[in-house]
């Protein structure tokens, strides 16, 4: 079984899916993690960010792992450093070719096989898993997402202009809506939540609702 969520950044689909996996006693995957460890790994190695081939091959020799809830990139923990202001400017060329997508795809769809999975990302509901047996839109007003961005990121630690968060994210929203492929669109058949005004346990219990409901 997979639950697919997709939504914008600061939707607060991260800490929500990861909740709902635990809730449901099954695995999760965070798919904007595979993509901000191969901007780590692409800024690392100096790799041209226009150059869509080497940057596939990257993708193609991708070592990564998802252990006790951390993300390694050949051997070493990068949560916190996939997570920088760094990686939100260069990933979204990265993420906007297609030869890129179609690897990381598969590696997605790899790294969830054999167990039941909420899988979380932008195109999981309609490109990587469209025919995932629950799916979910999860979106907030703008600058909800940017608070929460803020204070996610005030909580590690990480000093960054309030105006110059918001433009980067809006600039990452624009990005992902208006791709070629693997835009960020809501599906036909997935539900929206606005978490806006919800507190994150709401969110989880609506959708353990709806889970439960559609099992009946
Ligand atoms: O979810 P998160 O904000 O960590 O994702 C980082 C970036 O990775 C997003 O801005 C988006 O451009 C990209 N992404 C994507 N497709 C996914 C997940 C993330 O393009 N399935």
């Amino acid at each position: 079984m997979i639950v697919a969520i997709d939504g914008p950044a600061g939707s607060g689909k991260t800490t929500i899916a990861k909740l709902l996996a635990k809730h449901l006693a099954v695995s999760y995957l965070d798919t904007g993690a595979t993509y901000r460890a191969l901007t780590l790994k692409a800024l690392e190695t100096n790799t041209d960010l226009k150059d869509s081939k080497t940057l596939a091959q990257l993708a193609e020799h991708l070592n990564i792992e998802f252990k006790d809830k951390k993300t390694y990139l050949d051997g070493k923990d990068v949560s916190a450093e996939i997570r920088m202001p760094i990686i939100d400017k260069n990933i979204s060329i990265i993420v906007s070719y297609p030869e890129v997508r179609s690897v990381m795809v598969e590696l997605q769809r790899n790294l969830s096989k054999n167990a039941d999975f909420v899988v979380e990302g932008r195109d999981i509901t309609t490109v990587v898993f469209p025919d995932a047996k629950f799916k979910f839109y999860l979106d907030a007003n703008p600058e909800v997402r940017a608070q929460r961005r803020f204070k996610e990121l005030a909580e590690k630690g990480v000093k960054i202009d309030f105006k110059e968060l918001t433009k980067d994210l809006n600039k990452r929203d624009d990005a992902d809506k208006n791709r070629k492929v693997g835009a960020l669109t809501i599906s036909h058949d997935a539900i929206v939540i606005d978490t806006s005004n919800l507190t994150i346990d709401e969110v989880v219990h609506k959708m353990i609702s709806h889970i439960i409901s559609s099992n009946q």
